[in-house]
């Protein structure tokens, strides 16, 4: 809504002002336009479009699976960890936070609507929350990463990109935390081209679908660099656990981002929202 609503807003404005300053409106719509179209905006390098690779859940197959991937390739991803972990893993992700990948916060029960929580007690469905215990239980797991990784996570994926807790929206509870610069929701392919009304608590990303193939990833990937945007991949499981991609798709995918280094910056998601809010500023 948020999108929508701003350069409404701007056009109101200008329409205003015109009737007091015709100058000064014109000067201030084109402005808007230029901004809203993100044609200031340069990626690093002179990249023409950004993926950032997304793992939810802390499984193992991102361990087992997609890091060695990423790795041979020399790609980072951001891992979304909740409390759910082996602790017999610990000591991978610290050397995955310090390989360089980012390890960012998911919550620590996760938390979803009651419809979504299949075999979990009510007491973690998303409705028997309230905005104080989210807050609470996401320190906690601030404090758990730091315990493993040694370092405080920048940036929050929703549970099930549920943004509603009790029946009350959380994104600007997260925000006023200080934890974090930016928070991923859910999407379906969505690119993002429009920067300047971007909320980064609210960052839509492309949830891939259990079983999608590699062509369906590769087809979004070209579909961004057409753009000039910001594409978001989230996984779950790769090549493993639960609503997972073949292992050999993941690799295909990766296949094609290595060969298109010189147009598409692959960096992590608080890389990319860092650079855009310093973006910003500048302009
Ligand atoms: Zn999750």
């Amino acid at each position: 809504m948020n999108q929508v609503f701003i350069p409404i807003v701007r056009f109101v404005s200008a329409l205003y002002l015109a009737a007091k300053n015709p100058a000064l409106a014109i000067l201030i719509f084109l402005a808007g336009i230029l901004s809203v179209s993100g044609q200031n905006l340069k990626w690093p390098h002179g990249k023409k479009a950004v993926i950032v690779l997304t793992y939810d859940d802390g499984l193992n197959s991102h361990l087992d699976i997609a890091i060695p991937q990423l790795d041979s390739f020399g790609l980072r991803g951001t891992f979304f960890l909740y409390g759910h972990l082996s602790e017999n893993r610990f000591a991978d992700w610290k050397k995955t936070s310090e390989n360089g990948h980012e390890t960012g916060n998911h919550s620590l029960f996760h938390p979803c609507r009651l419809e979504d929580s299949a075999g979990k007690s009510p007491t973690f469905s998303s409705e028997n929350y309230d905005i104080p215990s989210m807050i609470r239980e996401i320190r906690v797991m601030d404090r758990l990463l730091f315990a493993i990784t040694g370092k405080h996570a920048t940036s929050y994926a929703y549970p099930c990109s549920e943004t509603v807790i009790g029946g009350f929206d959380y994104g600007e509870s997260l925000k006023e935390t200080g934890f974090f610069s930016c928070a991923r929701i859910g999407g379906d392919k969505t690119i993002i081209t429009d920067f300047s009304n971007l909320d980064y608590f609210k960052v839509p990303s492309y949830s891939v679908n259990a079983g999608t193939d590699a062509s369906t990833l590769i087809c979004y990937t070209e579909e961004v660099l057409k753009e000039k945007g910001l594409g978001i991949f989230v996984f779950h499981g790769i090549g493993g656990d639960y609503l997972s991609v073949d292992a050999d798709v993941h690799l295909e995918l990766l296949q094609f981002l290595k060969s298109h280094t010189n147009e598409i910056w692959v960096a992590t998601f608080s890389e990319v929202m860092e650079y855009l809010q310093d973006s910003e500023q500048k302009l």
